[in-house]
């Protein structure tokens, strides 16, 4: 078939390296000039890591990152544990990765080159339609591209494509937002865990090794600070002396990191949102990724689900000739898994990023105690690692790769284990 891919982030790279494998001829159009990643680090967890080893980029992506244990979350200026939760408990050697945005996106782009997928650039896809034939067309406002067999919208959170060809439940942004930015450990303070200070729920300083990047002999840290939107600007008029204040103020230990920022402009600003579709697929067309399930990154699933989508659609690609029909399954198969984490991701920001006073107190009183519990506890790590379908269900990475299998005679082998750290 011949498939557009609109997009090149990491659902997009992952869906078009997913389908030429599989003998499709299919085509990349990006906006920018060149493909680039935007913003600092990210968690993959052990499903996204399992989808990297169909593609055989795995291996690569531990070697270039760095290994993450879990999560440990404080409220400023206290001592106790809030949040805690461990991959351990679910395997012995199960891991997720602090990696650089732009490490994985050269890991995927690396593969679209090799694969010799064509990239077409400053093409920016703002609508489309149908041949006579009734194959879709794209459009940039001054040319058509196409007709294909089917389109793959990988715009990400602000696709235009969806406003225009997908059911839309829901499409709202968050009042919170976030500047990240990367700095230097020297120190080697922060390892193996996503590390968070809380601020009741205004504000969250979040820290993770994400490996170390252009050759350096330390590792780096991504660095989260998060902000209401609206107090973006106010932000910046107070300047960086004033930011480095609070930060130092709520969480001394970062001093050092902090100091490294030279310029607010080190920092970049991220907006987020949640995106619910009725339906993700119209006729030859499909919206995968952040286009179709964007949410706010509390989970840090949101590349992990758009790899996934990319493996199914492939499979389900496979499995018929039929293309409208394919894609029907493929919305079906990722259903419950998108919804489970749509949902999670909504209930559970107020209680990191919102105005709430009774979220946060809630939050501080009963999670560190969830995260003991027996069950409770192991759900919330099922939660973190990806594997969530639903209140009661969840899916064994092993199924989309046999080195992430979760199965209890198989746990000693749970993820990649010759790169498991030692504690
Ligand atoms: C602060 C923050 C922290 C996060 N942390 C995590 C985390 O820890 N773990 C995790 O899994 N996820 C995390 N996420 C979410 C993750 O970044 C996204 O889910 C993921 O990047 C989505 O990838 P995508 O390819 O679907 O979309 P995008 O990455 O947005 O890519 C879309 C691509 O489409 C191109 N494009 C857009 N419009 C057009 C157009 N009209 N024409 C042509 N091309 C176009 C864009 O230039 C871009 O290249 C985080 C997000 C934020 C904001």
């Amino acid at each position: 078939m011949k498939i557009a891919v609109v997009g090149a982030g990491i659902s997009g790279l992952s869906a078009a390296a997913f389908l030429k494998r599989s003998g499709h001829d299919v085509v990349i159009y990006e906006q920018f000039d060149t493909p680039r990643p935007l913003g600092s680090g990210l968690m993959l967890q052990p499903t996204g890591l399992a989808v990297l080893a169909r593609l055989g980029l795995d291996k690569a992506a531990i070697g270039a990152s760095s290994p993450i244990l879990g999560i440990q979350g404080r409220v400023a200026g206290a001592e106790r544990v809030i949040f805690d939760v461990s991959y351990r408990t679910l395997a012995p050697h199960l891991f997720g990765l602090g990696i650089h945005r732009g490490t994985l996106f050269s890991l995927l782009h690396d593969e679209t080159n090799r694969q010799k997928i064509p990239v077409v650039t400053s093409v920016v896809v703002a609508d489309a339609t149908y041949d006579a034939d009734n194959k879709p067309l794209l459009g940039d406002g001054k040319n058509r591209h196409g007709p294909f067999d089917l389109v793959i919208n990988a715009q990400g959170m602000r696709s235009p494509l969806r406003q225009k060809f997908a059911e839309v439940k829901k499409d709202r942004m968050y009042p919170y937002a976030a500047v990240w930015g990367v700095c230097r450990d020297t120190a080697g303070a922060f390892k193996n865990h996503l590390y968070q200070r809380y601020q009741k729920a205004r504000h969250m300083i979040g820290v993770m090794p994400v490996g170390k990047l252009n050759g350096d002999a330390c590792e780096s840290v991504a660095f989260f600070w998060s902000l209401r939107t609206h107090e973006y600007d106010l932000w910046r008029e107070q300047g960086l002396q004033a930011w480095r204040r609070h930060v130092v103020a709520l969480w001394p230990e970062v001093e050092a990191l902090a100091g490294q920022f030279e310029t607010l402009d080190d920092l970049s600003f991220a907006t987020y949102g949640d995106v619910v579709l009725r339906s993700c697929c119209n006729h030859r067309m499909v919206s995968i990724g952040d286009a179709a399930h964007a949410t706010s990154p509390q989970l840090g699933q949101g590349a992990n689900m758009g790899l996934m989508d990319a493996l199914v659609l492939d499979e389900c690609l496979r499995q018929t000739e039929d293309v409208n029909a394919a894609i029907k399954t493929y919305a079906e198969k990722r259903k419950r898994h998108i919804g489970f984490y749509q949902t999670a991701s909504h209930w559970l920001t107020p209680f990191f990023q919102s105005d709430a006073s009774f979220h946060p107190i809630l939050r501080d009183a009963t999670f560190g105690l969830m995260c003991k519990l027996p069950y409770l506890g192991t759900e919330m790590v099922r939660t973190l690692a990806g594997v969530k379908t639903g209140l009661f269900t969840s899916m064994n990475p092993g199924t989309i790769h046999p080195d992430y299998d979760l199965s209890p005679d198989n746990s000693s082998k749970a993820s990649r284990r010759e790169f498991f750290p030692t504690p």
